[in-house]
């Protein structure tokens, strides 16, 4: 009883923060001005190293979406996963039927729906993150809700990258791949019932997301540890191309460790509002780690199909 009160007491002492704050910036935040972060609402504030160029609450998807027209904090977490998202979305519809399938006749429905499969999980991750930095300024409501979204779509990048290494890499041994893709149905199955649950997105969790997506991102290292064991370090570095796996890893947990560590705005509060703060960089690694898992795949594709290692494909003069 007392802590459902303590709740209400709360949840009415935010709103009427919220609402004088948005009385207060009808006055003196009219059109596109942006505010400080000691401005904000309570739910609004996350990060007080960035302390400049937030859109205060707007209340309004349209007004949401009207952000996206002019300069602010959120802006380059927008579209560095906007654009990159609606890339693949273009390489989903066209890559596999006019560029694979001409040049490998050899072209099955399984190759066709794990490539298709991984550009899914991929275009899908950048636009619910796109989505989120774009309508989280609507109201606390909406902001839990998308933040929800966005890691659901981190999940289905994860579980759509390990699915299709895993047919690569275990294409002809299917009890290995149903057994790993299984345990990374259930992983992804356990991980989205962690996000779904409110207490997942308080502040103070911060350390705890980063680490849980490593987690589940690291347990790809089983099957290629399982690989490595059962077809030696050359031809598992040919299967999956494992080069472009370890970079993979490297620019998705370097920006975990970035975002988790808020760097480089905690050494720096107040340089990096607009440009250069932890997100944005964490963005970009996070895209930089999905091409290289592109790549990976292409390559693996290439060895399936040709028996030769990835290194050739520049001959093929589509890449
Ligand atoms: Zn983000």
């Amino acid at each position: 009883m007392s802590a459902t009160c303590t709740v209400r007491q709360r949840r009415s002492s935010c709103r009427s923060v919220s609402s004088s704050a948005t009385g207060e910036a009808a006055t003196k935040y009219q059109g596109r001005s942006l505010c400080r972060y000691y401005d904000l609402p309570l739910w609004q504030r996350d990060n007080d190293k960035i302390l400049r160029g937030y859109v205060r609450e707007t209340g309004s998807f349209w007004k949401c979406l009207e952000s996206l027209l002019y300069f602010h904090n959120e802006t380059l977490n927008i579209y560095t996963h906007l654009i990159p998202g609606g890339t693949y979305l273009g390489l989903l519809m066209f890559f596999t039927d006019l560029v694979l399938i001409p040049h490998f006749p050899s072209t099955t429905m399984s190759d066709y729906i794990m490539i298709n499969f991984y550009l899914l999980g991929a275009f899908l991750c950048l636009m619910c993150s796109s989505c989120f930095h774009c309508l989280k300024q609507h109201s606390q409501a909406h902001s839990d809700l998308w933040s929800k979204v966005d890691y659901m779509g981190i999940i289905v990048l994860i579980s759509c990258s390990t699915v299709s290494l895993l047919y690569y890499g275990f294409h002809d041994y299917l009890f290995h791949f149903k057994i790993f893709t299984t345990a990374v149905v259930v992983l992804g199955s356990g991980c989205a019932a962690f996000v779904l649950n409110d207490r997942f997105n308080a502040k103070n969790w911060r350390p705890w997301r980063a680490a849980f997506f490593v987690l589940f991102g690291f347990s790809g290292i089983v099957p290629i540890v399982t690989g490595l064991v059962k077809f030696g370090i050359e031809e598992s570095c040919k299967r999956v191309q494992l080069r472009f796996v370890m970079w993979e890893a490297v620019f998705y947990i370097g920006g975990a460790l970035i975002y988790g560590f808020r760097l480089p705005e905690a050494f720096l509060p107040g340089k990096f509002d607009f440009v250069g703060h932890s997100h944005q960089i964490f963005h970009i690694l996070v895209v930089l780690g999905s091409l290289c898992h592109f790549r990976a795949l292409i390559g693996s594709y290439f060895f399936m199909h040709t028996g030769i290692s990835s290194s050739h494909l520049l001959t093929l003069k589509v890449f």
